[in-house]
């Protein structure tokens, strides 16, 4: 019998508030670097390391991530972990992953570098790194060295799993957007005119 070849899919986990054409250059440079089937964009619940700030309902930026990633066939969308409600630790949008994707599926869960630095404070890093690899989306020149000195030995032991990934800067960030949609300055060209004509429409951001 002709074996079944696994299936390479990427997890882009995110807060999303908004999803913006860093996200998705990000992670079209992610499925095209490391040959990936299908991106899964994971909206997070209540991020652990912001349950003291103020962020957008989960069903306004799961519902600007679906337009913001409708137009690529490569493209989908998970609610895992809005539907398991309170806060989204990754081990578990792994275990709830795992449950819906083929068994020998060849996980990698998509962040930003600045994220993984913080790994060793996220709930069971050792179990997180044995359920999937990481990529780690970086600027141009980013100092690996960062890495290795703010991760230690965790990183000598996974640093075959950890992978770094150079895209193009591209400068934008959600915490910019939601300061320039505040101030009511212009963000045409940092995120898709769908997602745009969202947050006018329901006056996210204080922009209504
Ligand atoms: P964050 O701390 O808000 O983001 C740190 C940096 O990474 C920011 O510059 C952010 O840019 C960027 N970034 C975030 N997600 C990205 C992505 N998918 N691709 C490229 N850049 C990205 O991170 P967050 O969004 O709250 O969390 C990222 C993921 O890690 C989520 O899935 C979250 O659930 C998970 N996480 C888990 C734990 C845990 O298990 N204990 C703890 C923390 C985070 P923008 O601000 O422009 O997005």
């Amino acid at each position: 019998m002709a074996e079944v070849k696994a299936e390479r899919v990427g997890i882009m986990g995110g807060t999303f508030d908004p999803i913006h054409y860093g996200h998705l250059v990000a992670a079209e440079a992610a499925r095209e670097a490391f040959s990936l089937e299908r991106i899964i964009f994971v909206p997070a619940g209540i991020p652990p390391h912001k349950v003291q700030e103020e962020v957008t309902p989960a069903r306004h930026r799961y519902l600007m991530t679906l337009l913001a990633i409708m137009s690529n066939p490569y493209f989908e969308i998970s609610r895992v972990d809005m539907e398991r409600g309170g806060v989204t630790y990754t081990v578990d949008t792994l275990a709830d992953l795992e449950k819906e994707l083929p068994p020998n599926t060849v996980i990698y869960f998509i962040t930003g570098a600045d994220a993984i630095l913080e790994i060793l404070s996220w709930k069971s890093p050792d179990q997180v790194l044995s359920m999937a690899d990481f990529i780690a989306v970086t600027r141009p020149g980013y100092d690996l060295e960062r890495l290795s000195k703010a991760l230690g030995p965790f990183y000598l032991k996974f640093q075959e799993q950890i992978h770094i990934l150079e895209v193009p800067p591209v400068g934008i960030s959600s915490t910019d957007l939601r300061c320039r949609l505040r101030e009511g300055r212009s963000v045409r060209y940092l995120l898709p005119e769908t997602v745009v004509t969202y947050i006018d429409n329901k006056g996210l951001y204080g922009n209504g």
